[in-house]
């Protein structure tokens, strides 16, 4: 396969052939085993295969690659809803949970030896439990597409700025990152046995998106993760009936001159000071780090005007900890970056990801309290019956 291979003309419906087929116009949910646990129960991954009534290219969606990161999980769980195969021209390829034994014991890593999935790929048929499953899900599913989205979150204790990871060098996955989108971009090859490398450098140009924080589902984020999906499916002829949309302003991050990891020198509590959005000017305060009785207080400043691409979430601190990762932007580009965040909803993510969708606020706890008159009154008719 070449990274053209997005643009073949395909004019023919395809059946989707892993070890059984699924046919043009059909819609298959199915478990499909992988390994087998210590009891030799089989371990087996939660498939969906999308396969469109019209002729068109291939699209995988992957989640939980981390058994904890789970906002991709839910993401696909919404996409396979979404579409029919009367919509699509090509096919869907959705592997909801790739490392099942992580996401059974809510860990990054398959337990037992912690091996990381994501430095597993393409995999191997005889080499260790990552690898052999990591080589089934390759060879079966993900090999057979033209294009991928892998979707992560920051591991636990941390939040991630929705952003997508990509090698932008190769102008096919640089195009697939566009048609996502992203305020901002982080471009590398990526590390070796990474899925989006071993994909990308495959002839399959693959990104991953990072969103928001390990453990959680952030309905915001994820509406953003549908969005790009569709634009995706629209921007490669997948979805004919939608037009595909182009973003006028983001940032590709490519040289480590560009960002920074800020790491505390003190131990104590983490109080953040920026906000509302997550943008910081040089030398502008990002947070302080106090002692437990307050009197001694450090403060952590922005050595650039950036934004925060990724911020801790446990406020306990630690000499040398990071406490955020700082990504450099011209200050003429704030606003845009600002823009971005509005729709992004920075603060959503953060704070409000359990409440829904239309929630701007927390009620205040002095919201459901009565004037102190009344409260005296009642409480003194109801306790002359009672005794703690
Ligand atoms: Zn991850």
């Amino acid at each position: 396969m070449s990274s053209t291979d997005t643009d073949h003309e395909y004019t023919t419906p395809r059946p989707f052939r892993y070890d059984a087929e699924v046919q043009p116009g059909e819609k298959r949910h199915f478990m499909y085993k992988v390994g087998e646990s210590y009891l030799g129960h089989p371990v087996e991954v939660p498939v969906t295969v999308i396969n469109g009534d019209h002729a068109g290219p291939r699209l995988f969606v992957t989640a939980a690659v981390h058994g904890d990161e789970l906002n991709g999980v839910n993401v696909i769980q919404q996409v396979v809803k979404r579409y029919e195969p009367t919509d699509i021209h090509g096919t869907l390829v959705c592997i909801h949970v790739v490392n099942v034994p992580g996401y059974v014991a809510q860990q990054r890593y398959i337990p037992g030896y912690d091996l990381d999935m994501n430095r597993a790929f393409p995999g191997k048929p005889n080499g260790n439990d990552a690898q052999r499953m990591a080589h089934v899900l390759y060879e079966r599913f993900l090999s057979k597409c033209d294009m991928g989205i892998d979707f992560h979150t920051s591991t636990r204790n941390r939040m991630t700025t929705y952003h997508v990871r990509a090698n932008m060098d190769d102008p096919a996955v640089d195009r697939l990152a566009r048609a996502f989108g992203s305020a901002l971009f982080m471009s590398s090859e990526g590390a070796s046995g990474m899925l989006r490398r071993v994909a990308s450098e495959d002839g399959i140009p693959t990104i991953t998106v990072e969103m928001g924080e390990a453990h959680r589902f952030q309905p915001l984020l994820g509406e953003n993760a549908l969005a790009g999906i569709e634009n995706v499916m629209a921007s490669y002829g997948m979805l004919p009936t939608v037009t595909p949309k182009e973003q006028t302003w983001s940032k590709v991050i490519s040289s480590s001159s560009e960002k920074t990891w800020i790491r505390a020198d003190d131990g104590g509590l983490v109080e953040w000071q920026f906000g509302p959005y997550p943008i910081v000017d040089e030398g502008e305060t990002i947070c302080t780090v106090s002692n437990h009785f307050g009197t001694e207080e450090h403060v952590v400043t922005a050595p650039f005007t950036g934004f925060l691409a990724g911020v801790l979430a446990n406020p306990m601190v630690l000499p040398g900890q990071p406490v955020c990762h700082l990504v450099k932007v011209d200050p003429d580009d704030r606003h845009k970056v600002e823009a971005l965040f509005d729709v992004v909803g920075f603060q959503y993510q953060t704070t409000y990801h359990w409440l829904g969708k239309t929630k701007t606020s927390l009620p205040q706890i002095t919201d459901v309290m009565v004037p102190v008159d009344e409260a005296t009154a009642a409480s003194s008719a109801a306790d002359s019956t009672t005794a703690e």
